[in-house]
């Protein structure tokens, strides 16, 4: 118990963490004391849900496995048979709905799993806010009572995990906290269905396997997201690939030449990269690598662009940047990576402290080179080789 990583939280986020967990658990204690015995009817509403809900999350389970896929967003299902018994069940039935992400937790023994039960908790708690603003006996039928509910739903869940996340780590940025547009889109496809849902069991329980296929391709939109982010993302880095940074870059040019706004491209290379792989291995020259990455995302301006443009090389376009500032920027940049310090584990198994990494950065400038993105990084890379041939460790304007 001393060692689960829930203590390294900040202290703020792990008593509100755990306010969270513990508010949970006396609603469901609560809920579960206070709630009449179900009738037959309502245990044929809740059959009814969790067979379709459980038919579709194990058959999805069993898919993402065959194409392994190893990380998955499984909240847009759970939420949607949670807002189907909320509308339909008695609360605490529903408690036994929440055992469904509850069970999900234990089974694919995530790494972070007081994330999860965090995650969970606000989750209990917006669901019985939401069936409290519905009507905690019998549950209103109105339009417009529904789309209040679903929006408290989708609101005080989405504010509970927010604050947790922005107290864990409090630079983090607004997606990482609230999520991505395509979240609240999922969210609210996920309310809207087990709306529709609720609605069906509420009238004929056995209607409710309808359901079925809209929550199996909820299902698989919710893993869009993630999708995404590995075919834009370098995976070692967490910068934007090659690829993406290439098209990204592209039409920020094209955009800026409308503007004739100056612009500039730079080219860095880690100097003598290979040593490094050669004495700590190569395990310590990725630790090194995503250092170098972090250091530049936080050293850089919202709104510039920073890739791994190939192995031990980076590349960032300054959208806004005349040449004595792009030239000052590189400067810092390179400043910043000759005094960065890695901790890393090198190949004989010891703690190594990386430092003296240095860069060279070649920099192209759209008022020498125009707007065509194959120039810019043709004199920036031939820059960098100047660079290189002067020493090393140097900034070179093209
Ligand atoms: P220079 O100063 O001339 O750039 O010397 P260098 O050793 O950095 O250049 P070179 O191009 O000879 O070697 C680049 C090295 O970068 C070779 C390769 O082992 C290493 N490298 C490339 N990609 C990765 C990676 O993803 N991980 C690790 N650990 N090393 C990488
Ligand atoms: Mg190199
Ligand atoms: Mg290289």
């Amino acid at each position: 118990m001393r060692d689960w990583p829930l203590w390294t939280l900040r202290w703020p986020a792990l008593v509100y963490w755990l306010v969270v967990d513990l508010a949970a658990l006396g609603v469901v204690v609560f809920v579960i004391a206070a709630t009449p015995t179900p009738e037959p009817a309502d245990v044929g509403r809740f059959a009814a849900i969790a067979g379709t809900a459980g038919a579709v999350i194990i058959g999805s389970s069993i898919y993402s496995h065959h194409l392994g896929e190893t990380e998955r967003n499984p909240w847009a299902a759970h939420l949607c048979y949670l807002t189907a018994g909320i509308i339909a069940l008695p609360p605490n039935l529903l408690v036994l709905l929440l055992f469904g992400p509850a069970l999900h937790g234990v089974l694919t023994q995530r790494p972070e799993s007081h994330r999860w039960l965090f995650t969970l908790s606000a989750t209990a708690l917006a669901v019985f806010a939401t069936r409290f603003a519905y009507g905690w006996t019998e549950p209103s039928d109105s339009i417009y009572m529904m789309v209040a509910g679903a929006t408290v739903l989708l609101v005080v869940r989405a504010g509970l995990i927010a604050a947790g996340l922005r107290l864990r780590k409090p630079g983090a940025p607004f997606e990482e906290t609230v999520g991505e547009p395509i979240d609240a889109i999922l969210g609210v496809v996920a309310v809207s269905i087990g709306g529709l849902m609720g609605c069906v069991a509420t009238a004929m329980a056995i209607h409710t396997l309808v359901a079925g296929p809209p929550m199996a391709l909820l299902e698989r939109a919710a893993q869009l997201p993630q999708w995404r982010r590995s075919a834009q993302r370098d995976a070692k880095t967490g910068l934007s690939n090659a690829v993406h940074w290439d098209s990204r870059a592209r039409a920020e040019l094209a955009k800026g030449r409308g503007e004739t706004r100056a612009m500039a491209v730079m080219l860095m290379d880690l100097d003598h990269f290979k040593r490094v792989n050669d004495k700590l291995g190569h395990l310590a020259g990725d630790a090194a690598l995503a250092a170098v990455a972090l250091l530049l995302s936080s050293t850089t301006r919202r709104g510039d662009l920073v890739g791994r443009f190939g192995g031990e090389e980076f590349v960032v376009l300054l959208p806004e940047a005349e040449p004595a500032v792009a030239e000052a920027v590189a400067q810092r940049m390179r400043h910043a990576v000759a005094g960065l310090t890695v901790p890393t584990v090198a190949t004989d198994g010891n703690q190594h402290t990386l430092t003296g990494l240095t860069v060279s950065i070649g920099v192209a400038t759209t008022d020498r080179f125009g707007y065509d993105l194959p120039d810019l990084l043709v004199a920036a890379d031939a820059a960098l080789l100047t660079a290189k041939g002067y020493g090393r460790n140097l900034v070179e304007m093209a």
